[in-house]
């Protein structure tokens, strides 16, 4: 028995499902999980000892690759000063201050641990700031597993063909109105109904949890006309976006400036870091200054923190963004050639470190023509390329991550492996 199964084995008798977060399981591609026993770059090792290049960075955080130098160096010193004191540090402010200056609509910010932290503390201050109790998400964008956000949220959940998590009454989603993603007419008739209960829109800007699928032409800068018209707060979830598709996250390469935004992954370089933050008037309005409530025994924490200032310094380079999209554009011009030699129906998008790959001709707009796709060659593509040592997310749900280290012989090499797996699709 190899040691990935001995560890899935011992793991499913004391872990649901074997594993601490749902998609890690392989549930919707079969077969067993690969238990990482250590990182270095664009590459991931097994516990049976085999080299994959990886495609999922963590989910998002590993945009310098895995184990960088400085972050790990920048962890054992600050380690070394203690794990966490629940007081105010030098860091957070340095790290508030830097989100700041990097993001100009976020005027003041305070930092959680999570994405789900995140997106759940901005929702509850929205909705205090505005008085409203409605929000309105979109079906296919997952905002993390806040009760309210459960409803056609994406990725795990669609993975899993279960829509709508149980264990969330109804009347906990009774505030929650989704519509589908890219339809501005929706969103207009929903304001339309009931705009003076409307709270907020939460939105991925990029949505990155049904595969990659971008904003249609207008459909953002409806969002915040419509926002900025009823006096909801517009929430850009740029949880997986932030940092990843460009130096200002969407709101950078959209000129849209969202009144919160949300963060997590990049900004902790692989440690537990998020952050909510926007409009100061809106800022204000969190406990202690105001009386929306929010809290956190380890937010903030040092090392965690400086885990994610040095990843961020690295992102302020000279050529960093164009680094990583060349990186990323040579993977994905190299894989849709691939196809296309083979006569393979196939397509892919990317965006900074941020790409999708779609078994179908054209790349979705919505979550349903991601549904359309071929879900059953991305299956046999998926464990083809890890047999050939090419770690991709296991879900055609999800989108995938590039890093720095991920330079033109690795995505050449990717590209080769992906021509012999699609010369036997025939
Ligand atoms: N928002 C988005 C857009 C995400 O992609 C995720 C996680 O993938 C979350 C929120 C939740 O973040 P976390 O898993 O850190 O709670």
């Amino acid at each position: 028995m190899s040691r990935n199964s001995e560890l899935f084995e011992r793991a499913c008798k004391v872990i649901p499902g074997g594993v601490n977060s749902p998609v890690r399981a392989f549930g919707s591609v079969g077969g067993t999980p690969c238990f990482v026993e250590r990182a270095q770059g664009p590459y991931i090792w097994d516990a049976d000892g085999q080299q994959y290049t990886d495609y999922v960075g963590s989910w998002g955080p590993a945009i310098l690759g895995h184990s960088d130098p400085d972050v790990i160096k920048a962890v054992q010193e600050a380690a070394v000063h203690g794990l966490s004191y629940g007081a105010p540090t030098e860091g957070e402010v340095v790290l508030a201050e830097t989100l700041t200056q990097m993001l100009p609509s976020i005027e003041q910010v305070r930092l959680v641990s999570s994405g789900t932290e995140a997106t759940m503390s901005a929702i509850r201050l929205a909705r205090g700031f505005t008085g409203r109790n409605t929000i309105i998400k979109f079906e296919g964008c997952y905002h993390g597993h806040a009760d309210s956000l459960l409803v056609k949220a994406g990725s795990g959940l669609l993975t899993f063909g279960n829509p709508t998590s149980a264990g969330v009454p109804a009347e906990f989603v009774a505030h929650t109105l989704v519509l589908d993603y890219n339809n501005l007419d929706a969103v207009r008739d929903a304001f339309k109904q009931k705009g003076d209960e409307i709270a907020c829109i939460i939105v991925e800007p990029f949505a990155g949890n049904m595969n990659l699928v971008r904003p249609a032409p207008g459909f953002l800068e409806g969002l915040r006309e419509l926002c900025t018209e009823y006096g909801a707060v517009l929430i850009f979830d740029e949880v997986m976006t932030g940092f990843r598709v460009g130096p200002q996250g969407v709101q950078g390469l959209t000129g849209i400036r969202p009144d919160l935004t949300t963060l997590a992954k990049v900004i902790g370089g692989g440690m537990p870091v998020g952050a909510f933050g926007g409009r100061r008037d809106i800022m204000q309005c969190v406990a202690p200054v105001g009386g929306v409530y929010q809290a956190g025994t380890l937010s903030g924490n040092p090392v965690a923190v400086a885990a994610g200032l040095a990843t961020l310094k690295k992102l302020a380079q000279p050529g960093f963004y164009d680094t990583l999209t060349a990186n990323t554009a040579n993977l994905i011009q190299g894989l849709k050639a691939a196809a296309q030699e083979a006569g393979v129906p196939f397509t892919a998008d990317h965006q900074g470190g941020l790409f999708g790959i779609y078994f179908s001709e054209n790349v979705p707009t919505s979550l349903a023509a991601v549904s359309a796709g071929d879900i059953e060659r991305f299956k046999q593509f998926f464990h083809a390329m890890l047999d050939k040592g090419v770690y991709f997310a296991p879900s055609a749900f999800e989108a995938g991550f590039v890093s720095v280290q991920h330079t033109s012989d690795i995505t050449d090499a990717t590209v080769q492996a992906a021509r012999e797996v699609f010369a036997n699709f025939k």
